[in-house]
């Protein structure tokens, strides 16, 4: 808005008329003191300033304009009777743009200035406010830094203070920071640390994981400085999110040497115990064979059949055994070949329905095709869902085999309507030694079973799985790839 002052209102309706032609909104005060007041309420972009005037003139009001803070930027345009006034006007407003005009006034001329000093002002209020954003900008993003060093430095606090080797990497997995226990298993460069040569490279590791976005977690063999010997530590990295995006990630060393230890003198303890077994175990199969063969005295049959199933059951677990440490040490060996999966399916199905004479297994749906992959350990993954079916659906009799040739593989089910798994359980039947915490209670196992399957089937490149209805009934399923 334009403010006109002057003490003459006739002056006053021409600028107005002239002005409102060309579209400014425009305010009017008829004094010096009434524009003063004016002024300091209101906001405007330009003041045509009369100088004479009686009372407070021209200059005196912009005199003290110019010591408002507010308004000292407002351009004035004087209007003065003659040329001389020009000197006092440059003093008495030093700082905001200045013009004059002489009367009488040249409508012409004093548009051009208005026009002029209006877009002048309009310019420096915008650039006034770019200044203001700016500035608050400029604070925030301060603040912002100040508190991620106060995060940063709380953070590196707690690394400090645990006893596990500690770090930060940048959100591109670059390494950041350490803590001091790192500096022990380094040697001078302080950005390597002391992996094992078989091992794969920390820094690359850490790389792909921030290229994947995923936390990492993985066994590591390290080494202190002082030492000859490199022990086993567990790597975990996760990330620090702000707004849903990793701004960095955090990651520590936790040595579990002794725990390795452990499981290795199991598994050997495994291994040699079910060697150690299999070798009388094998001979007294033999003997009750040769048993069976001489008794003839029929009254006898009973128990001689019942030891055979015993040591048959005696049998199967000490394979399993055996063939848990063969996974251990990567030796179970598979014997590939192309076979007939509906026929190895029907005489498997045959020999469990002949051990179970109490259930019945039903089989539906196609598996004539030729499958490439080894028979034996095939069979043994059904005989495994097979008796599992049977062991945990003790209350129904009915087990269904169903199968189904695809596109590009074969499916086979195996359905019992049992006690079923519960669905947090589900994702970890397949895992060595896991038993559900129901079944464990009431059914006999050692958690092998399944887990020993899993190795066989993602040997054979087959998807696997169950499915499962708690008190229902469960589904083990897998898909070969024909
Ligand atoms: P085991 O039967 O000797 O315990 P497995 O490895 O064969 O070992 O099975 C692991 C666990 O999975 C079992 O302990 C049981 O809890 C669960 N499970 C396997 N098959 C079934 C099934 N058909 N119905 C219900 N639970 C099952």
């Amino acid at each position: 808005m334009i403010l006109i002052v002057d003490d003459k209102k006739e002056n006053i309706l021409s600028l107005e008329s002239l002005l409102a032609l060309h579209s400014f909104p425009v305010d009017t005060a008829l004094s010096g003191e009434q524009a003063l007041k004016k002024i300091l309420k209101n906001n405007y972009a330009l003041i045509i300033l009369d100088v004479q005037m009686p009372g407070m003139d021209g200059f005196e009001v912009a005199e003290t304009i110019s010591g408002y803070s507010k308004v000292k930027d407002v351009p004035i345009i004087f209007l003065s009777a003659a040329n001389t006034d020009k000197k006092f006007i440059a003093k008495g407003y030093s700082s905001g743009a200045i013009d004059y005009i002489t009367k009488p006034i040249d409508p012409d001329i004093l548009l051009l200035k208005v026009n002029t000093l209006y877009k002048l002002y309009e310019q420096k209020r915008k650039v006034n406010e770019m200044q203001v954003k700016l500035q608050s900008e400029v604070e925030f993003r301060k603040k912002a830094q100040y508190e991620t060093n106060e995060k940063a430095n709380e953070l590196k606090s707690i690394l400090e203070s645990i006893p596990q080797i500690a770090f930060t990497t940048a959100k591109n997995g670059e390494l950041e920071y350490h803590n001091s226990q790192w500096l022990n298993y380094t040697n001078g460069d302080s950005k390597h640390l002391l992996t094992h040569p078989d091992d794969p490279s920390l820094n690359e590791e850490l790389k792909k994981m921030a290229a994947r976005k995923q936390p990492l977690e993985m066994e590591i063999r390290l080494r202190k400085k002082t030492d000859e010997k490199y022990r086993y530590y567990l790597l975990r990295v996760l990330p620090v999110k702000e707004n849903g995006s990793v701004i960095k990630w955090v990651g520590s060393f936790t040595e579990i040497e002794e725990q390795k230890q452990a499981i290795k003198r199991k598994d050997e303890f495994i291994s040699m115990a079910s060697h150690e077994l299999k070798t009388p175990l094998t001979s007294i199969q033999g003997y009750i064979q040769l048993l069976e063969r001489m008794v003839n005295d029929e009254s006898l049959r009973p128990y001689i059949d019942r030891t055979i199933v015993q040591i048959k059951k005696l049998d199967t677990l000490v394979n399993d055994l055996l063939d848990i440490s063969k996974i251990e040490s990567g030796k179970l060996k598979l014997n590939m070949k192309n076979f007939n999966f509906g026929k190895m399916l029907e005489d498997t199905t045959a020999m469990m329905q002949e051990t179970f004479p109490d259930h019945r297994i039903e089989h539906s749906g196609n598996a004539n095709v030729i499958v490439y992959g080894d028979e034996g350990r095939l069979e043994q993954v059904i005989i495994n869902f097979l008796s599992n079916a049977i062991k945990y659906a003790p209350s129904s009799t009915l087990i269904r085999i169903e199968t189904k040739i695809e596109e590009n593989d074969l499916l086979v089910k195996v359905i019992d309507s049992g006690v079923g798994i519960p669905k947090e359980e589900l994702s970890h039947v397949f895992e060595k030694f896991y038993r559900t915490e129901d079944s464990s209670k009431r059914f006999q196992g050692l958690g092998i079973g399944l887990y020993i399957c899993a190795d066989i089937l993602s040997r054979h490149d087959c998807r696997y799985g169950v499915e499962s209805d708690p008190g229902k009934g469960s589904t083990f399923y897998f898909n070969i790839p024909l």
